[in-house]
């Protein structure tokens, strides 16, 4: 049997290992952490559980059709619920918001609060759905970087579709022309932050991330976001896949223009194939740097990063739900400070995941764990220490304010996540959490391909290759590279 060696255990990384392992090779997986799953991983403070990263779910068939693809019934090893309200919005004003799954009800919502017309939510997702089927198809489930994606019969017609899929205008503009209330423009301009990419200057070809949300749903894993790794690990080790955790790879072996395997600890291993999972930056600054570098690239912007306060706080706030948005009152100033400045906004949105609204093992009975997060800008060397301290002041005193409450005497226990600390644990350059930015029309084109175009038998998967960051695509990018490897 043939061997494959993987750099990192990244969720694409462990997707990588089950799709080679189905696929018959034996794989082994070298992971500088002692845990897998990465940015997909967990902490415990105390009597408190909190998912590390990612928080949001959507197209959860992403990951049954791992499990399905090694023959297994994908419930007996994961299972999540959909989600009746996909957000809370509340602003300083007063004013709140539930973004109720069932399409109706929200533009029903989004009339009685903010006097929109229903009309124009529904319109606003037929475009989005619209968007979706136009270049899913294209873009997500195929590699760019083969000559037949661009000559099949769906991408000629996208083609044919090229006006109307936002190409050509921002998320902000397309937002202003779709809703006429400037908070529903807000709260649709936010979608950019789910690829770390700025509204004012993303293309409105990024109004598809709503279609996930609101057409096809937000879910929850019954045992917390840390399940998707967790689940997808056990099954790769049920098909043989080989760990080593504690163990950086510090070099890829290349003999001759061919990857031969990797060496780790100092000591090589080799294999048929090799697959990196680690963020291409970082990659091409160690275990490639003796190769050549597509500088191009590598020198595109990278995603914005976030500061992640985990709180365990002793009261229980019955207005609040597993997913809440406290908008800043000056959205443009809050992106100018995070894409142009490099600093935090005084105001920021503050985004409150608390997995106890659903989970309630993970926080003990009449407490909550909150996750509270703020979109910063990746690390550029600022000071951070000075940055978070004056960003905790300000995220209480505005939960003070909307909640009328006291938030620094609830909290007690906390831990802080920030672009360095996400870069030092999974090697994501400057603590990008997506990779590459998506703020100009030809970010798809210049993500890396899936493949090394000069070192044969090297590929790679993750959030910062094609097709980009985030679970479903991250899935996706494993699922395009082992496509292209030869069984
Ligand atoms: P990563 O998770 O980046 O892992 C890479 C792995 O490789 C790590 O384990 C690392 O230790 C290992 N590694 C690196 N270098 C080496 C080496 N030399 N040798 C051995 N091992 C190495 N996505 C969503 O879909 N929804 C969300 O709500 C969401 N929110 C997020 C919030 C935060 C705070 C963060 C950080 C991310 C969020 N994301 C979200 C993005 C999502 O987490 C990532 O896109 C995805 O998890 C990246 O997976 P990956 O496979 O690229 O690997």
């Amino acid at each position: 049997t043939k061997k494959a060696l993987i750099i990192g255990s990244g969720i694409a990384g462990i997707a990588a290992a089950i799709r080679l392992a189905v696929k018959g090779f034996d794989v082994e997986v070298f992971e500088g952490n002692s845990y897998p799953g990465g940015k997909l991983s967990e902490i415990q403070l105390g009597e408190y559980r909190f998912d590390a990263g990612p928080s949001l779910f959507t197209l959860p068939e992403q990951v049954d059709a791992v499990f399905q693809l090694a023959g297994k019934e994908p419930k007996e090893y994961f299972a999540y619920d959909k989600l009746d309200v996909t957000c809370q919005y509340f602003w300083e004003d007063g004013t709140s918001l539930k973004a109720y799954a069932d399409l109706n009800r929200f533009a029903k919502e989004v009339q009685s609060k903010l006097g929109e017309a229903e009309l124009s939510i529904h319109e606003a997702l037929r475009q989005s759905a619209f968007i979706y089927n136009s270049l899913a198809p294209l873009f997500m489930n195929r590699s760019l970087h083969r000559f037949d994606t661009w000559t099949n019969p769906l991408a000629l017609k996208s083609y044919l579709r090229m006006g109307k899929l936002g190409i050509f205008s921002t998320m902000n503009e397309a937002n202003q022309k779709q809703f006429t209330h400037p908070k529903l423009i807000q709260l649709f301009n936010r979608y950019a932050t789910y690829n770390g990419s700025n509204p004012y200057e993303t293309p409105a070809t990024l109004n598809i991330i709503p279609h996930l949300e609101f057409n096809i749903g937000a879910f929850f894993p019954k045992k917390g976001m840390h399940d998707i790794t967790q689940s997808l690990f056990k099954l790769s080790e049920e098909l043989g896949v080989n760990y080593h955790f504690g163990q950086k790879v510090e070099r890829v072996l290349v003999e001759a223009g061919v990857a031969k395997g990797i060496r780790a600890k100092g000591e090589d291993h080799y294999a048929d194939l090799v697959v990196n999972n680690m963020d291409m930056v970082n990659a091409y600054k160690t275990i490639l740097k003796d190769q050549r570098q597509p500088k191009l690239l590598l020198k595109q912007a990278k995603s914005s990063s976030a500061l992640i306060f985990y709180w365990g706080v002793k009261r229980d706030f019955p207005e609040l739900d597993l997913h809440n948005i406290f908008f800043s009152d000056n959205y443009p100033l809050e992106f100018e400070h995070i894409f142009k400045r490099g600093t935090i906004y005084e105001d920021p949105t503050i985004y409150l995941n608390i997995t106890s609204t659903h989970k309630n093992d993970d926080a003990p009975a009449g407490c909550m764990n909150w996750f509270t997060m703020i979109n910063v800008p990746n690390n550029q060397g600022q000071d951070w220490d000075q940055m978070i301290a004056e960003a905790k002041r300000n995220i209480i005193h505005k939960l003070n304010r909307i909640l009328k409450t006291d938030v620094e005497s609830l909290i007690e226990v906390e831990e802080i996540l920030d672009p360095r600390t996400i870069e030092s644990k999974t090697s994501s350059a400057q603590g990008a959490l997506y990779g590459n930015s998506s703020n100009n029309k030809f970010a798809a084109f210049l993500r890396h391909a899936n493949y090394s175009s000069s070192i044969k038998n090297l590929y790679f998967c993750g959030g910062s290759v094609h097709p980009g960051g985030g679970i479903p695509l991250c899935l996706l990018s494993a699922k395009i590279m082992t496509e292209m490897v030869e069984g």
